[in-house]
């Protein structure tokens, strides 16, 4: 058996998984301790530049496009009139690019709490930044938590929530709190998605996220399973929750003749992430 030496190798230890998953690195790049997480960025051999935020891996230049894609596309492609956006973290901006690439979004308001994670991205992920001077864009530093507690009612089409794990300032992106501010802040037809975590690791986490969106009064809600390669087990999940009753489906056909490109979203992809595995079935249906 090798062992990984810690100078060529990042490995992230996932106690609560029993679990870890190690990239090799050719060099650390940056750290920093900003007021709310250490932020570190390593330059890897295969898989391009890596952040990791409190020892958690987060973003790769290799094979983030899954999980900005999965968090995105079938969300607004499943709102009829997808006009005012707001992401709630996200901080590395990619998820901001995908958004815009929808010519129906009208603004996007990011709002992460920490500014170190944006600076960081835009000099090491510069591809993701691409689309922070757009128009539509406006890019904050604020606790997410805050700005949903006082958004206007019936004000926004699509909540993205792109926040780290429920530990430490990303906790209360998990609870009934939380939830009601977002149900209030959506109009009709409006759709809460959320990065909700390993359906194999975590499934009590899943389950007891979807019953607080349930309890709090979300109508309708889908979880989407897709592959993520960097996190724990290599599966990962976006929850998508609908204000009420009113929603018209998938529109496949506007995905059909989208005129931008994506790595992995497309509608077969969309069709495929809608059919439930009957692990997750049987854990959502106790
Ligand atoms: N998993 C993502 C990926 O692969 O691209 C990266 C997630 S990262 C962008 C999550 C972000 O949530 C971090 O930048 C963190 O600062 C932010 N965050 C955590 N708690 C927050 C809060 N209460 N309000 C706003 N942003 C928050």
């Amino acid at each position: 058996m090798t062992n990984l030496d810690q100078t060529t190798w990042f490995t992230e230890v996932s106690d609560r998984d029993g679990s870890a998953f190690s990239l090799r690195i050719n060099k650390k790049l940056e750290e920093k301790q900003s007021p709310f997480q250490k932020v570190e960025m390593y330059e890897t051999t295969d898989f391009g530049n890596l952040m990791i935020i409190d020892g958690c891996t987060m973003v790769t230049t290799r094979e983030n496009f899954f999980y900005h894609e999965m968090i995105s596309h079938p969300a607004l492609y499943s709102h009829t009139n997808p006009k005012n956006v707001v992401i709630i973290g996200g901080g590395d901006c990619g998820t901001l690019r995908e958004v815009l690439k929808h010519p129906a979004v009208e603004t996007v308001h990011q709002i992460d709490i920490d500014a170190v994670v944006t600076e960081m991205a835009l000099k090491y992920f510069p591809e993701l930044c691409e689309s922070n001077n757009d128009p539509r864009a406006t890019v904050m530093f604020d606790d997410g938590i805050k700005f949903m507690a006082d958004a206007a009612p019936e004000s926004i089409d699509i909540i993205i929530v792109d926040g780290t794990d429920p530990v430490g300032p990303g906790e209360g992106l998990f609870n009934h709190a939380f939830y009601t501010s977002c149900l209030k802040a959506l109009r009709s037809g409006g759709i809460l998605v959320q990065q909700s975590e390993s359906p194999l690791m975590h499934m009590p986490l899943l389950v007891e996220m979807r019953d607080a969106m349930q309890d709090v009064g979300f109508a309708d809600l889908q979880t989407l399973p897709f592959p993520q390669p960097i996190y724990p087990s290599g599966l990962w999940s976006v929850t998508l929750a609908r204000k009420d009753e009113n929603f018209a489906g998938f529109r496949e056909h506007d995905a059909n003749s989208a005129n931008f490109d994506t790595e992995y979203y497309n509608t077969g992809i969309h069709l495929g992430a809608l059919a439930t595995p009957n692990f997750m079935k049987r854990a959502f249906n106790k």
